[in-house]
This record gives structure tokens, sequence and C-alpha cells, in this order.
């Protein structure tokens, strides 16, 4: 594997590490209106439970600020500790310093610098968030997004591009703009006092080149942690191809400490789906495990039921299902994959390279269902009851195989290396 990590500083936020080499941070942001402090509790245990290991909720006006404090109360109710990352714009300076119940509670800030203020107020009220980080003991996201970009900077770097003997074009100068603006705020915060272990930079754009370009230019020019996302990224199969095509690019470059997608949900769609979509993107270029893997081809005119796609759906939704159990029990079984296979012509050479495979029977093919195990062809199922057969196979591996009473050790899988 070509991916090297950069070597970053480290910042900490309670248990969690982001940088230095730590594993890629999933985070997730809420949608409800945080001043409806049982709503945003709850979708915020939502989200952790689908696995957001930080939360970014907005802290937009006084009632939402209030709520802070009681949102992370509400949370402890339910047993969920997720840390919460306050994001601020316009007023930040204001609602942090009148709510300290608020800056307290809260376990990171994001300050997008393009929104702290505009002329001799800017500068004024950056230094109190800043302030305000450093009094709380809080590490602050320098967040800049290029549809909030910093109009005086850019006017400041067109100029001096004008001026030039070669000047670039004006998307190179935007592209240079994110990364200066990003690059300046930290120093001022640092000269402010903030400790540079405690800084953690972005610049979102919403095209695939543009953020690549970005990044690859941010992550030359400084050792902070980055955060990744494609903002704006869209609805669907286009926001989820998008995110992914911009970000297992830099991944694979070493570029990105913590990842968001920011997907936008179908009308009442599941929030929890940018998360499902952040791991899958990891686990998928094998650099984190969070759930089972399910491998199953695409069908064809050899597979002529939908029997195939609803085994394939069942075996992946129970896996899931049993995650939140399984992770406690049953350490590692979250690197385990399973082949479901729709006929003879790839079903068996696939479920070898797995842990566990079923090949299930084509049209014109013995309706029977050979089962692999670590390599080795097991049991053949046929009848009524596969699905369940097969699903009993895979909790009796996962018994066997995992754990502190695991009796057996689990085979490699062949070309599937996880960092
Ligand atoms: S394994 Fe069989 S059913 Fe699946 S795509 Fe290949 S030929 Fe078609």
């Amino acid at each position: 594997m070509s991916r090297t990590r950069r070597n970053t500083r480290t910042v900490r936020i309670g248990d969690i590490a982001i940088g230095g080499g730590a594993p890629i941070v999933v985070q997730s942001m809420t949608n409800t209106d945080t001043a409806d402090a049982r709503a945003t509790a709850e979708q915020i245990c939502d989200l952790a439970r689908a696995g957001s290991e930080l939360v970014r909720i907005t802290v937009n006006t006084a009632e939402a600020a209030a709520q802070v404090a009681h949102i992370r109360d509400e949370l402890a109710r339910k047993d969920c500790a997720v840390p919460l990352v306050g994001d601020f714009h316009f007023n930040g300076h204001r609602l942090l310093s009148q709510y300290p119940e608020c800056a307290e509670a809260l376990a990171k800030y994001r300050i997008n610098p393009g929104n702290v203020g505009k002329g001799s107020k800017r500068d004024e009220q950056f230094a109190t968030m800043i302030e305000m980080a450093c009094k709380y003991e809080k590490p602050v996201r320098i967040g800049v997004n290029w549809g909030s970009l910093d109009q005086e900077l850019l006017a400041r770097l067109m100029d001096e591009n004008g001026a030039s003997a070669q000047p670039e074009p004006a998307d190179a100068v935007m592209r240079e703009a994110l990364v200066v603006s990003a690059l300046e705020s930290a120093a001022q915060a640092h000269q402010w006092g903030l400790p540079a272990d405690r800084v953690v930079l972005s610049c979102k754009v919403s095209g695939v080149q543009d953020l690549i370009s970005v990044y690859r230019e941010l992550a030359a020019r400084c050792d902070y942690p980055l955060h990744l996302g494609l903002t704006e990224a869209g609805m669907g199969s286009k926001g989820i191809v998008a995110s992914t095509a911009a970000l297992s690019v830099l991944l694979q470059e070493g570029i990105g400490d913590t990842i968001r997608i920011s997907l936008t949900p179908e009308p009442g769609g599941d929030r929890t789906r940018e998360v499902l979509v952040a791991q899958e993107i990891l686990q998928t270029m094998g650099l984190r495990s969070f759930a089972p893997m399910v491998i199953s081809c695409p069908g064809c005119g050899r597979t002529t039921s939908t029997y195939f796609q609803e085994l394939a759906a069942n075996i992946q939704a129970y896996l899931r299902s049993q995650m939140p159990l399984w992770r406690e029990r049953f350490p590692g079984v979250e690197g385990m994959h399973v082949a479901v296979m729709g006929c003879v012509v790839n079903g068996p050479g696939e479920s070898k390279h797995s842990n566990i495979g079923i090949s299930l029977p084509g049209s014109g093919e013995r309706p029977v269902a050979p089962v692999f195990v670590d390599g080795e062809k097991t049991v053949t199922l046929k009848g009524e009851t596969i699905a369940l057969d097969f699903q009993k196979i895979v909790d009796e591996y996962v018994r066997s195989h995992y754990g502190a009473g695991a009796a057996k050790t689990v085979h490699a899988i062949p070309n599937k290396a996880v960092l």
C-alpha cells in the first residue's frame, strides 16, 4: 500500500486523538435546531450510535447557546459520551463570552475565519473566541469554506496577483486564498495564546479537483491535523460519489486526519447515512474497520430471482445490527469478510477469499448453496432455510473466532490489508 501518513501534530479531545498517526476520526453534524435540546440530543445519540466519534452542533443564537449544557446533561442521562463541537459564525464571540456553560460543555469550537467579523472588528472578535478557547482549554478547528471566504483577504491576494509579472488564473488565487486564510488565522490564534497542539485546519470547497489541490497545498505547508470534507457534496449517489472521489485521493496520499461526509439528506431521510458513508470509505480503503464487510456480486442473467439480493441485504443488515453487542464481546469481528455470491462462476472463488462465503444456485444450477469457511467448503445448504442456516453459521464463526473465548484463529484475508 502506497499510503504514508503525514507526520502531523496530535490534537486531543478527551480520549480521541486527531492526527499524529492516530486512526482517522469520523465525525458528523446535526441538522436539528439546537434550541430544541431534546431533538438535538436524540439526533446526537443516533449519530454516535451509528459510529460518529465527534458530533458538531450549530450554535447560532442565544437560545441555542443556552441549551448546549442541557444537551450535554441529556446525553449523560442517555449514557452517550460523544464529544460535541460547537459551530460558530458571526456572533460566536458573544455567545461564548455570555454563555460560559456552553463554552465549557463543548469539547471543541469550530471557527470560520471568513465569518468572524469585518474590518477592524474582525481581529477583535476572532481574538475573543480564541481567548475563550484558551480559558476553557478547548481545541479549535479553523474551518475555512469557499462559500464564506474572507473577502478582504481574497481582494488583497487578487491585487497582489494582478500586480505580479506572471499573474495566476483567478481560480488559482481563490484556492491560494483558502490556504492562506487557514494558515494566517492559525498564526493569529497562536499569537493570542492558543497552542499549536490545539489547532485543526480545514479548507472545504465543493469541487472535487479544487478540494484535492487545496488540501495538497495545505498539507505541504503545515503540520496541523487536517479535517477533510467535500462541502455541499449533494444528495444521494452524487454526494457519495463526489465525496468518495475527492477523499480517497487525499487519504491515499496520507492527507486527512478526520473526515465528514456532507450529504444532503433525502426528505425525511436518515442523518446517520453520512456516518455510514464515512465509515465505508475508510473501511473499503483498508484504513479502518467498523463492521464486517459483505462482498457480493452485482448479479446478472444467471441469477433469476431476488433471493440472492435479499440474502445479501439481510446478512448485511444483520451484521450491522449485531455490531453494538459484538463490538464489546467479540473484538476484531469488524474485520470479518462475508461473501454472498449469485452463482458458481465467481461464487466459490470469492467465497474462499473471505472468512465465510456462500455461493447461491444460479439459473440452471443444482438448487444447492455451498458454504466456505476459512477457504474450505464445509457444508452445502439446500431447501427453504438457506438464509437462516447461513446466519447461524456466521454466528457460530463469530463466537468461535473472536473475543476472549475464541477457540480458533482468524485466517488472513488475502489482499485486504487494514492499516
Ligand atoms: S457470480 Fe454469477 S451471478 Fe454473480 S455476477 Fe458473476 S456470473 Fe453473475
